[in-house]
């Protein structure tokens, strides 16, 4: 597939200054994390992610949410980097800079040696604080902001002996739904649910890295969860080289130059054809 590329967008490629990898679920579905569209088989078999990644399911029955990302932590520990996550990293030292953009909350990027990944929507082994906007909103007294894990709390709540080092120690483990040490605030992954707006530093992080850009890679997304799925387009729009790699076509596909193949074979041969 790397034969179809053009001899004058492989030198583009060579050229660039700044490299934008934009991935979604397909990017880590060769190291075994199925994506949701997979979702009829294997990790999502019983339970629809909608029904229990949203902050409403949360306040419904935590501790099924809870356990859900549970499991959901056990698979993706137990993943590695694929052959296509390892050429991405090995990539950035051919190249002045390059930023992942990542929709994934698995780590694998990091795990195989990537250093400026922008995790969009979150990641699954970090904790913060199930903020009850309602809750906060209707209680008695205006909350404080806890100066431990940074949610809403009553002053009155907090322990003035918890310190971060009890914060940090609590992890995504079976067992009942963790407390924050200090206000007692319940503690869920890090994660962007469904019906949640993305962190906006982290939007901006990302809008910056492909406003830099010259050239990007779309890998591995169906390009349908917003506002994610517009950075390609917005890359293209400034006149960026868009790349995307995906076995099957997306909305994206007539626009740009495509190559079907999945990330763990199309990869290594991108990085071979163009930077070794
Ligand atoms: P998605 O919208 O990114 O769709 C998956 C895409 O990957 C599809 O277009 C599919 O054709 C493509 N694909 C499948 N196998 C591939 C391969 N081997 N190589 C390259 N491309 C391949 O993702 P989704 O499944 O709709 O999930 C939506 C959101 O759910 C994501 O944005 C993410 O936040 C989250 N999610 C994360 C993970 C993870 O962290 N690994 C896994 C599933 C879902």
């Amino acid at each position: 597939m790397i034969a179809t590329l053009h001899a004058s967008l492989i030198d583009r490629l060579r050229r660039a200054q700044h490299l934008a990898v934009f991935t979604g679920a397909g990017m880590s579905a060769e190291s075994g994390i199925p994506t949701f569209r997979d979702r009829l088989t294997g990790l999502w078999a019983h339970t629809d992610p909608v029904e229990v990644a949203t902050p409403q399911a949360f306040r419904r029955d935590p501790q099924r949410v809870w356990d859900w990302h549970v499991h959901l932590a056990s698979a993706v520990a137990a993943a590695q980097p694929n052959a296509g996550h390892r050429a991405l990293a090995a990539l950035a030292g051919k190249l002045p800079r390059l930023s992942v953009v990542t929709q994934n909350i698995d780590s694998l990027h990091q795990a195989a040696g990537s250093r400026d990944v922008i995790e969009l929507h979150g990641n699954l082994f970090r904790l913060k604080p199930f903020i009850d906007e309602d809750a906060a909103f209707e209680a008695a007294e205006p909350p404080v902001i806890c100066r431990v894990c940074d949610g809403y709390a009553a002053w009155r709540d907090c322990d003035p002996w918890a310190s971060r080092e009890d914060f940090a120690r609590l992890r995504l483990a079976a067992g009942p739904v963790p407390r924050c040490p200090c206000c007692g605030a319940r503690l869920r992954p890090d994660v962007v649910w469904f019906n949640e707006m993305l962190d906006p530093q982290v939007l901006d992080a990302a809008m910056s890295a492909v406003d830099a850009c010259d050239a990007m890679l779309c890998i591995g997304s169906s390009l349908e969860v917003e506002p994610a799925a517009s950075l390609p387009w917005r890359a293209l729009r400034r006149g960026a080289a868009v790349i995307e790699v995906n076995p099957q076509p997306t909305a994206l596909t007539p626009h740009v130059t495509a190559l079907p193949g999945t990330a763990a074979q199309v990869l290594p041969q991108l990085l071979a054809t163009v930077w070794n």
